[in-house]
Order: C-alpha cells, then sequence, then structure tokens
C-alpha cells in the first residue's frame, strides 16, 4: 500500500497546503501499529524541528485563512485519544524540541481511568495539567466515549461533545475549541452541524494537505503516522504525500467498522 502510495504521488505531485499529522501512542507498549517505538518518534520530532514548518494549529488556521500561501508548508502534530504515554514520553520529547502539539480526549477513558481498546492505558488528569504547564500543548475535544457520530442522533452528540467540553473545562480550566471526529469519520449533517456549534475547528482523516484558500477548518484532512512509517514514509507524509494510503485504509475500516460502535 504505501509503495503504492508513493507511485501515485510520483504520478501526481502532492498540492500545497497544511499538513496535520495524527499520532496515538509513543513508546511501543502496545503492538498496535499506531504505537510508535521512542526512538523513532523522537527523530521523526527532530526532522520536524529542523524543517522549521511546524506551528500550533490555531496559527495554522490563521494561515488558511489568509490570502497569500507562506513561504513553507506549516505542519501541525496532533495526537489522538489521551493515552499515558503522551505526558510520559511524548511530551518530554516534544518538549526537547520545542514542538507544539494538539492531543484530542476522549474524556470518559481519562475520567474513569478506563483503559483503551488496544490496551491503551489513560492519561490522568494530574499528568495532563503537567503537560500543559509546558506551553506546548492544546487540548481538544475527542468526544467523551470515542463515539461515532455518523450513527448517533443529534441530541446524543449534543450530549457527547459538552460532557466532553465540561469535564476539560472543569479538570483543566479552559473548554476546548478544537475537535477531532472519533476513527477520522465524518458525522451527519446533523452532527456536523452540533459540532460547528462548538469548535472552530474539526479534524478527519483524508491524509491530504490541507490548500490554501479552499479548505474548511471544520473538515481538516489529517495522516496518520504508523510504526511501518519509519523514516521514508514519514517524510512523504510530512510533505503532503501518500494521500493514496489513507485512502485505500478508510475504505477497509469504513467496511470493518459499519457494525461497530465506537
Ligand atoms: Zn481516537
Amino acid at each position: 500500500v504505501k509503495v503504492l502510495a508513493e507511485v501515485a504521488d510520483r504520478a501526481r505531485p502532492p498540492q500545497r497546503g497544511v499538513v496535520v499529522l495524527i499520532y496515538h501512542r509513543v513508546g511501543a507498549r502496545t503492538s498496535v501499529q499506531v504505537d510508535l517505538p521512542t526512538a523513532l518518534f523522537a527523530q521523526q520530532v527532530s526532522e520536524l524541528a529542523s524543517s522549521g514548518r511546524v506551528v500550533t494549529l490555531d496559527a495554522a488556521l490563521n494561515v488558511l485563512a489568509g490570502s497569500a500561501p507562506p513561504a513553507l508548508d506549516p505542519v501541525v502534530v496532533t495526537f489522538d485519544d489521551g493515552t499515558a504515554d503522551f505526558a510520559d514520553i511524548a511530551v518530554p520529547i516534544l518538549a526537547r524540541y520545542r514542538v507544539p502539539a494538539v492531543l484530542y480526549l476522549a474524556t470518559d477513558f481519562i475520567e474513569e481511568g478506563r483503559a483503551f481498546p488496544g490496551g491503551g492505558q489513560p492519561l490522568s488528569w494530574g499528568a495532563l495539567a503537567d503537560a500543559l504547564s509546558t506551553g506546548l500543548v492544546t487540548v481538544g475535544s475527542h468526544t467523551h466515549t470515542h463515539a461515532l457520530l455518523d450513527r448517533l442522533p443529534a441530541t446524543s452528540v449534543a450530549d457527547e461533545l459538552d460532557r466532553s467540553n465540561g469535564l476539560i473545562a472543569e479538570r483543566l480550566g479552559a473548554a476546548p475549541r478544537h475537535f477531532a471526529y472519533p476513527k477520522a469519520v465524518l458525522g451527519s449533517p446533523a452532527a456536523e452541524e452540533v459540532v460547528h456549534a462548538r469548535y472552530i475547528s474539526a479534524a478527519l482523516g483524508g491524509g491530504r494537505a490541507n490548500p490554501y484558500g479552499r479548505t474548511d477548518p471544520h473538515r481538516l484532512q489529517r495522516a496518520a503516522v504508523q510504526r511501518a512509517d519509519a523514516m521514508r514514509w514519514f517524510t512523504r507524509k510530512a510533505a503532503g504525500g501518500m494521500a493514496l494510503e489513507d485512502a485505500l485504509r478508510s475504505g477497509i475500516n469504513r467496511a470493518r467498522y459499519v457494525r461497530a460502535r465506537s
């Protein structure tokens, strides 16, 4: 799949725009593809830092709303879910290189101390508060229970988001302004309206760079970083390439999640 995606990029070079990367876990404590070895993550963060392209999500949204494309295509680092390794392993590395990141939290797991599917241990609110003290971390919402919004009625969607926002505000002192759809699955039109009313941005999958002047900030495309990307494929993803990989994988996932609830 990665080789195919590389060939597709050669045939049709990736468009310019803001690149948003999705990380899940660091430290390889679990065997899932999205749990990266620490040394590999550190190498990726080092490469990003030396590229001079990494910005906060808020800065990237300003660039997207502006009229002129910047000299360099910005890169935004995001994390999904809220596992303990974010504070233990990822944040010290991000801090070493002064790389900012957004963490989208599924708050029920944090509040209840409940493990994520695939064995991911949840963050504690205390560890998250320490991570915030670096000044590099922005917390967004990823729903309360990691619910897929394409299959919930609008009132349940509102409840998921309000519970998540309420807990983040209560435990960390400020309500989130950014959102990421669980499993990168877009909600129903009704769910999208509920999301629009609460957040200035919402993130999906898709793997492409977000083009200047014609990106909907409530439908940001993101590229997932996997263990198997190592450095070769990572560098391509950071350049906005490898979108075909995401298209193929999301087709497979969509089929797989047809009967899943979360
Ligand atoms: Zn997630």
